[in-house]
């Protein structure tokens, strides 16, 4: 049964922060997580007191529980009451599947421990391993729970010891991954053993669990749960064996509270100087402190409107602070600050440091943004995800009259998870949803139906970059009214330096000495390094090698308006350029502002910039997709045959006891039809996993048709444009 609390009450443990424990749950797909998580909150819930005023509250609940509240909010907060001392345990939401780059991570930074689900009958499985090597890899220290057990007894009908095997093998298993992708300092404390009391075996659909000292406290062994559904009394072994009891006894336990988990986790999740001011309040959790709240999601709330919720690492967050976020680069007040009970936000004064506030009122914040007091803190994650969509696809309601009630469904899913980007194509006046995989799309598509949207959508449409392989000839640019002359060249940007800008490493805007030393160091002359004009996260830069030019600083903006315009759309088939280095050498303006207006400066850059690129070897990068796919090992060569046959290579294949794991990349565009020619190859024995990886220059055998096919796709001419085009007369 949920529990009225006073907020006051939950204020006072999140006060006292040897009583709070941030957690997720993570499994490969159905091995129970929800079940597990809903049987949590329906016993472990708070109902808040505003909650609690409404007649129908636990209808209520009942009712989001049934629709599955832990997909929908960011954070539940327990109660757990143990050995006399009351806890909040928070959960945060961590999605399983791994198309959505960035967003396992970043629920994984604000935890500092997890419950691993695994299914007693599938075991050890390709999600399990990739999340729970993704914990370790964030410091995040793994609890095993053994699902379905019920299965071993009524699917398998294994007798005792067998199935006191399977689990030991579980354990074993589990074991071997923290062994091989664990720390060396942490490793032999985390593995997980019976004796240690950091595994419970249960059932989440029957509604039992315990841990191996619950079931001694009780006198209850694997023979007596066997009996339990030999008679079918299961309602008395879930009275003597309560699955909450075992999940937060365990999570209690095992799981150090804020103060001691900061300590050795501040190193991993941040960059920064742990010896300066914000460090040593990170590492301490002080409430004291500046503010560092790294923020793990953002929900639009159609009443609070954009609420930002994530782990505060040091500072305390009330209402009318003023915080910076870092990414943005912009100022911003919070209006009001609320903590969890349950899955609903009530609002407090303030948080302190440790816990998991939702802040209200920064409207430009974004999932993974940094959130400080300080102006200059480098940032928990660089907003390298954002605007790097590989898929689109166009979208449309079903009925016109649905129209203005999709365009506000698109804004707030493009708010809520910034690897989605949406855009208004003015041609067709048809939605276009970019974003890192069409698994990623599909699920977006499926909550806007979740909301009552009956949309139709295209095939999926790769997204596509253009480049250049060559040094350009230094290009002529003229206006129209021919008073104002530019020369300019385009080259490749070193794949180094590339890297770094799509990384986030070099954010723009930069200090000037800073960037040009970065630059320096990666061998570019000082002169040049010092005089870089623009940056673009796409990896586009122009720099300004002119001398003694007169006027240029007051065309400098509309240059640079022309170099962004190319950077989103390039002159091959109009799909966003990448790596492109542009460096203007020389300009002659006139004297009359009246002459070098923008509709002069503007066009007279643009056709420079595309004839120089059509004169230094374009060419195109496609998206290649990283691919795993578990298949029984007699299925290896039939899986590596249709992989090779769709341009992708293998790159390793892991031999298991049961079953293979082959890994591969594979072209985007390839794989549209992945899922059914794998199913059949396979008898629907293949489960697989895509996940963005690497922009790959397109082989230059395909590139005319994949030219031809875009244009075609956008309605521009067929021919395609040539350097003589752009030569001003
Ligand atoms: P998730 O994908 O990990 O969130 O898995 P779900 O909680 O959605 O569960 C997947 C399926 O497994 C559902 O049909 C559940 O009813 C079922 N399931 C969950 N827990 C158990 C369990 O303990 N025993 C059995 N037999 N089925 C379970």
């Amino acid at each position: 049964m949920p529990r009225y609390k006073q907020t006051s009450e939950i204020v006072s443990i999140l006060k006292d922060r040897s009583r709070v424990r941030n957690i997720g749950i993570i499994a490969h797909v159905d091995h129970g997580k929800t079940t597990m998580s809903d049987s949590l909150l329906a016993a472990s819930g708070l109902l808040s007191p505003s909650m609690a005023g409404k007649a129908l509250a636990l209808d209520y609940l009942e009712e989001e529980q049934k629709r599955g509240i832990t997909i929908k909010t960011a954070n539940i907060s327990l109660l757990h009451e143990m050995d006399g001392t009351s806890y909040v345990i928070n959960l945060i939401d961590t999605p399983g599947h791994v198309d959505f780059t960035g967003k396992v991570t970043r629920a994984l930074r604000a935890i500092d421990g997890a419950i691993v689900v695994v299914d007693a009958v599938e075991e050890v499985m390709v999600q399990t391993e990739t999340v729970t090597r993704q914990a370790l890899a964030e410091r995040v220290r793994p609890l095993l729970y053994i699902n379905k057990v019920d299965r071993l007894i009524t699917e398998l009908r294994l007798p005792l010891d067998e199935i006191q095997k399977r689990l030991a093998r579980v354990i074993a298993r589990f074991n071997s991954l923290i062994d091989i992708f664990g720390e060396e300092q942490y490793k032999e404390e985390w593995k997980i053993s019976p004796e240690k009391n950091n595994v419970a075996f249960g059932s989440a659909k029957d509604r039992w669990g315990f841990t191996p000292e619950m079931a001694q406290k009780e006198g209850l062994s694997f023979k007596d749960i066997l009996d339990y559904y030999e008679t079918g009394n299961l309602e008395e072994l879930r009275q003597r064996a309560l699955l909450h009891r075992a999940m937060l006894d365990m999570v209690t336990r095992h799981i150090p509270p804020p103060l001691e988990a900061q300590r050795y986790r501040i190193e991993k999740i941040w960059r920064g100087d742990l010896k300066s001011e914000l460090g040593q309040a990170m590492l301490n959790c002080d409430e004291n402190g500046p503010i560092a709240f790294m923020v793990t999601s953002v929900i639009v709330d159609e009443k609070a409107g954009v609420v930002a919720t994530g782990r505060l690492l040091s500072g305390t967050l009330a209402s009318g602070r003023e915080v910076y976020l870092i990414n943005n680069a912009s100022k911003d007040r919070i209006l009001q600050v609320s903590m969890y009970m349950g899955p609903y936000r009530e609002i407090v004064d303030e948080m302190i440091a440790g816990n998991i506030p939702a802040a209200l009122g920064l409207d430009k914040v974004f999932a993974g943004e940094t959130v400080s007091s300080h102006q200059e803190m480098i940032p928990f994650e660089a907003i390298k995800y954002v605007s790097e969509p590989v898929v689109t696809i166009a979208i449309e309601p079903e009925s016109s009259r649905d129209l203005p009630r999709l365009i506000s469904a698109l804004r707030k899913l493009a708010i809520e998870d910034p690897n989605l980007v949406v855009k208004i194509d003015e041609e067709t006046g048809e939605y276009l949803l970019s974003g890192m995989g069409v698994l990623h799309l599909e699920i977006s598509i499926h909550s806007l139906e979740d909301q009552g949207l009956k949309v139709m959508t295209s095939q999926p449409i790769v997204v596509y970059r253009e480049t250049v392989s060559a040094r350009s000839e230094d290009f002529p640019g003229k206006s129209p009214n021919k008073h104002n002359r530019f020369i300019l060249y385009v080259e490749r940007l070193e794949d180094e330096i590339l890297e770094l800008i799509t990384q986030g490493e070099i954010p723009w805007p930069m200090d000037r000495r800073g960037l040009a030393r970065i630059l320096s160091q990666r061998g570019w002359p000082m002169d040049e390094a010092r005089r870089v004009w623009e940056i673009d996260n796409r990896g586009n830069i122009l720099v300004n090698l002119t001398k003694g030019v007169q006027y240029l600083d007051e065309t400098k903006s509309m240059i640079i308006s022309a170099f962004n315009n190319v950077s989103d759309e390039g002159i091959l088939c109009r799909e966003p350029t990448r790596g492109q280095k542009i460096v203007l050498l020389d300009a002659e303006l006139h004297e009359d502002p009246a002459h070098r207006t923008f509709a002069q400066i503007f066009p007279a850059i643009r056709r420079a910039i595309f004839g120089a690129i059509l004169t230094a070897r374009p060419s195109i990068y496609e998206p290649v997709m990283k691919l795993s796919v578990q298949v029984p090992a007699d299925l290896i060569g039939k899986v590596s045959g249709l992989v090779s046959s769709k341009r992708g290579a293998i790159t390793s294949i892991d031999q298991r006891e049961y079953f293979a794991v082959v890994n591969g990349e594979i072209p985007l565009a390839e794989t549209f039809d992945l899922s059914q020619v794998l199913r059949g190859a396979t008898g629907g024995k293949a489960f697989w996993s895509l996940v963005f990886e690497k922009w790959k220059l397109l082989p230059r055998s395909l590139l005319s048709e994949v030219i031809k096919d875009i244009r075609k796709r956008k309605g521009l001419s067929e021919r395609l444009p040539k350097a003589g085009d752009f030569r001003p007369t």
